[in-house]
């Protein structure tokens, strides 16, 4: 697949903390027209808890640079015209215009080369988002946890 160019208009689904600091990135650094669909009834409440102040940061950044902040609305297509979406709670749909969809929905571990390399004859240790998606706290205690057993 080629590269190309974002268009001015974006819909980032996911409002967790991939697709909402992706939308200010965009919105902020890019000058992108962004909406940020959620299907929770809000933003950065899915996903290993956001700390409070990257949090409440982040939802003012969104707020200052105009994000279009659409919670309880799921994404059920994608037209010419741009992203249709769904509320939750009522069945609703609409089409977000937009150039872009751009999809933040979940992580999953990228499975290290464990099992090739376990059997080389050297002892193999794997932690981090290979074993399970976490955090730079949670890769660096299961690291330092392995290490003072070697
Ligand atoms: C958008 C985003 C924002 C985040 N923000 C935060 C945050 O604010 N705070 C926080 O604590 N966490 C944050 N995280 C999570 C954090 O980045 C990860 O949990 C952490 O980086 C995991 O560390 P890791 O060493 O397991 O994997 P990684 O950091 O992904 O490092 C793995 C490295 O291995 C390399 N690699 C892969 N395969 C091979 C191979 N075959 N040979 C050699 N090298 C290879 C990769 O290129 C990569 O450099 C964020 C994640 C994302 C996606």
């Amino acid at each position: 697949m080629g590269k190309r160019e974002l268009g001015d208009t974006v819909v980032v689904v996911g409002g967790g903390l991939t697709g909402s600091e992706l939308a200010y990135d965009l919105a902020r650094y890019a000058g992108k027209q962004v909406a940020l669909v959620e299907a929770l009834p809000d933003i950065l409440s899915s996903g290993p808890a956001v700390p409070q102040p990257v949090n409440l940061m982040l939802r003012d950044l969104l707020d200052y640079y105009k994000v279009d902040i659409r919670a309880g609305h799921k994404i059920v297509g994608v037209n010419d015209e741009g992203a249709v979406i769904e509320s939750v709670i009522t069945g609703e749909q609409f089409t977000i215009p937009a150039d872009d969809v751009v999809f933040c929905i979940g992580l999953k571990p990228n499975k290290s080369l464990k099992e090739e390399l376990m059997y080389s004859g050297i002892e193999v240790f794997e932690v981090g988002d290979g074993v399970m998606v976490g955090n730079i706290r949670t890769a660096v205690s299961a690291a330092y946890e392995i290490a003072r057993k070697i």
